[in-house]
Order: C-alpha cells, then sequence, then structure tokens
C-alpha cells in the first residue's frame, strides 16, 4: 500500500514501543508519563456520574457544541481570574480531547507543508509527533535550566520569516522538569512580541507545584497571537480526556474552532458534564494539594537516592513540581545503550532520543517518578548507579 508523505514522516511513538518491554511486572519503571492511578477521585466520579444523569439527562447522551460545555468553560475562566488575575471570557475557550488535540487543531490552522515551528530543545515528543502531520520544519531553540535561550530564539526569529509559531512548556517541562524562570519569560516575551508568530504555551503540570511561587505566563493575557493550553489529565483524570485551549484572538478561534468541528464535531459531552459536576461539588484545590504531596514525596526519594548512589559526572535537574527528571550522562554515553543495560537489570526510563527532532544517540534520559514508592524508586536508582559507575570505569 502507498500511504501519505506526512505519514511516512511522523514518527510512531517510540515510549510506546519502550512500554511495551517496560511494563513486565517485575521491571522497575521510570518510563512512563502516567499519573498515580491512586490518585484518581474514582468514588467521587461515581456520584458526579449519577447526579449529572439525574441532573441533566438525556443532555448527556446528545451531540453537542463545538466549543464545548458553557458551564465547564466559565468554570476555566474564572478559575484563571482567581489563581493569575487573568481576564478570560468562555468564548476565549475551547474545550478539545485532552491538550493533545489542541496540538493538533493549531497546526493544521497555521501550518503549511514546510513552514517553521520553533521547538524547544529537547522538548514534549508528543507535540513532535502531533505536528509532524503537517510536514513542518523545526527550528530547535535550546532548552536551558530556566527556559529557552531568548538570544538564540531571536536569532533563529530574525533568520527565519517561514516560523508560524513557537511551542513552549513553561511548567515542569516535559521532558526535563524545568520551569522557566521570571526573567526568562519577560525576555521571551520581548521576543515573541517583535515578531508576527503564535506563541503556545502548553501547561498540563503548572497546579503540580510544591516548591516556589506560580509564575506568570509569558505570554497569555498580554500577547495578541498567544495561545494556552491546560489539561485537566495530571489533576484529576486522563481517561476522560479534557483539555482546553485559550486565546483571545478572535479570527485564531475561529479557524480553530472550524478544524474541531471537522475532526470530531465536539469532545465528549458526556465526561464535560461529569467532570464539571465534580468541579461544582468538590474542593479541587484539596485534591490537587493530595497529588502534589504524593508526588513531592517520590520526586525527593528519587532525588537523594540519585545524591548517593550516582557518579558525581552525572546532571540532573532538581524540578519543584510536576513529573520528570531529566539526567544528563557523561559526554559521549550513549542513552541507548544505558537502557539497554538498564533493562538487563530490570530498570527502566526513556532514553533522550525521542524528544529530539535533529539529534540521536543522546546522552541524556527522562526519569518518571510519579508511579513508583519510595523504596522501589530508592532500589531503581541504586541499580541504575551501579551500571553508570562500570561505564565510567571504562
Ligand atoms: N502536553 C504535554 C507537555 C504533556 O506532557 C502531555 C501529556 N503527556 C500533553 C500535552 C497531553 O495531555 P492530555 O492530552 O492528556 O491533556
Amino acid at each position: 500500500m502507498k500511504y501519505s508523505d506526512k505519514m511516512l514522516k511522523t514518527p510512531s511513538s517510540f515510549i510506546r514501543n519502550i512500554l511495551k518491554v517496560t511494563n513486565a511486572p517485575d521491571v522497575i519503571s521510570f518510563a512512563g508519563g502516567l499519573p498515580n492511578p491512586i490518585s484518581f477521585p474514582i468514588e467521587e466520579m461515581q456520584n458526579s456520574i449519577n447526579h449529572a444523569i439525574e441532573e441533566n439527562g438525556a443532555k448527556l447522551f446528545q451531540y453537542s457544541t463545538t466549543e464545548g460545555y458553557l458551564p465547564l468553560r466559565q468554570y476555566i475562566a474564572d478559575k484563571y481570574k482567581k489563581d493569575f488575575g487573568l481576564q478570560f471570557d468562555p468564548e476565549d475557550i475551547l474545550i478539545t480531547t485532552g491538550s493533545q488535540q489542541a496540538l493538533q487543531l493549531i497546526s493544521q490552522v497555521l501550518l503549511n507543508k514546510g513552514e517553521g515551528i520553533v521547538m524547544e530543545e529537547p522538548g514534549y515528543l508528543g507535540a513532535i509527533q502531533a505536528f509532524s502531520l503537517a510536514e513542518p520544519q523545526f527550528y530547535s531553540v535550546a532548552l536551558e535550566e530556566d527556559g529557552l535561550n531568548a538570544e538564540q530564539l531571536e536569532e533563529t526569529l530574525a533568520a527565519n520569516d517561514n516560523i508560524k509559531f513557537i511551542y513552549t512548556v513553561p511548567n515542569f517541562h516535559n521532558p526535563t522538569g524545568i520551569t522557566y524562570s521570571k526573567e526568562k519569560r519577560e525576555a521571551i516575551y520581548e521576543v515573541v512580541n517583535k515578531y508576527d508568530v503564535v506563541l503556545i504555551e502548553d501547561d498540563p503540570y503548572g497546579e503540580l507545584r510544591w516548591n516556589g511561587e506560580k509564575l506568570p505566563y509569558i505570554g497569555a493575557g498580554r500577547l495578541e497571537n498567544s495561545v494556552l493550553l491546560g489539561s485537566f489529565s495530571k489533576i484529576v483524570t486522563p481517561g476522560m480526556r479534557l483539555g482546553y485551549l485559550v486565546t483571545k484572538n478572535k479570527e485564531l478561534m475561529h479557524h480553530i474552532n472550524t478544524v474541531k468541528q471537522a475532526t470530531d464535531l465536539h469532545t465528549n459531552i458526556f465526561s464535560q458534564m461529569i467532570l464539571h459536576d465534580y468541579l461544582a461539588s468538590n474542593d479541587l484545590e484539596s485534591h490537587v494539594q493530595k497529588i502534589i504531596s504524593l508526588y513531592e514525596t517520590q520526586a525527593n526519594a528519587m532525588l537523594n537516592a540519585m545524591a548517593k548512589y550516582f557518579p558525581s559526572s552525572v546532571k540532573y535537574t532538581k524540578p519543584d513540581g510536576g513529573m520528570f527528571i531529566w539526567v544528563t550522562l557523561e559526554e559521549g554515553t550513549s542513552a541507548l545503550d544505558f537502557f539497554d543495560k538498564a533493562m538487563k537489570e530490570k530498570v527502566a526510563f526513556v532514553p533522550g532520543d525521542p524528544f529530539y527532532t535533529d539529534k540521536t544517540n543522546v546522552n541524556t534520559l527522562r526519569l518518571n517518578y510519579t508511579n513508583s514508592s519510595p523504596e522501589i524508586i530508592e532500589e531503581g536508582i541504586k541499580r541504575l548507579g551501579k551500571i553508570l559507575y562500570s561505564l565510567s570505569a571504562k
């Protein structure tokens, strides 16, 4: 069979392939990126399912509007006002099938084949995958410990007028766990403001902060071509597939709405109504606080074990929230090779390769800490440390 060029250029999920080997019960896996299932509010959702059906009857089972359920959009608008003082109206908000769908919609609306996207290097591999379907040209800009390199961003934008948008994950970044500093946000805003490009801020992890203060967004609420993405996946449940896209740019929203309509008519209304009932009848803040405490304990267990068992030549990020730690091995050490050795010791992680658009056989890797107990985390890191010492002894 002859497939489309864009299909052949789109990477299949490396992580999914890895998860096939890492999901065996005796493997300690730091590979996935899943929320911990003990954080799902199952009982409360059971009540909300019953309650939402009692209240809304057939409406849960009928077709609905493309923009999404109005009370849910109002809830999101109110939350931005309360948390950030940002003034959004429900018309500025589109409910999407996870924030992943928003990535797909944006690239369809903005990109012709061969046009440019600025990507963080390293960047979210699900975004690389979603954008690849539009056959773009990727421009990598280095992600530093405090965010994108602003000078390199400026040079890249100045040199390439085919760039349509910049994709960022400003809080507890996937895969690195880093958060953009306030100064970096300001510097990036100043650069982006000079160019006719869209700035995407994808923020599924921002609420999972255990250290430091919540920071203002880079462009949301003040940049004309700003798109902010949010998600209920990491704070309530990913299985309901509920995310959202926020922009005050009405023309952009109109086009996104058209593509959304063509894609799936609307986001699952059954899920939207149940989630809204859950949010209206429970204290989301205290629920999120429980998730934060859980992940903080797990992150500390991993960081403490790394300090104890890893050679000092191995560098890693120390996140203030979110789900990931990014490890940089000694120059010249292959993370893929390390992965093969680790799998023999029954420990898994994601080698860095799929997080780059133009690099292979890198010396970086992603660790996830949200799915193992502190004891298991210590044991897994101990085994990895042993291999790392044997690698650096060569
Ligand atoms: N963006 C980032 C940065 C992510 O890490 C993820 C989930 N891994 C998503 C978007 C997609 O999340 P969802 O579709 O579940 O909202």
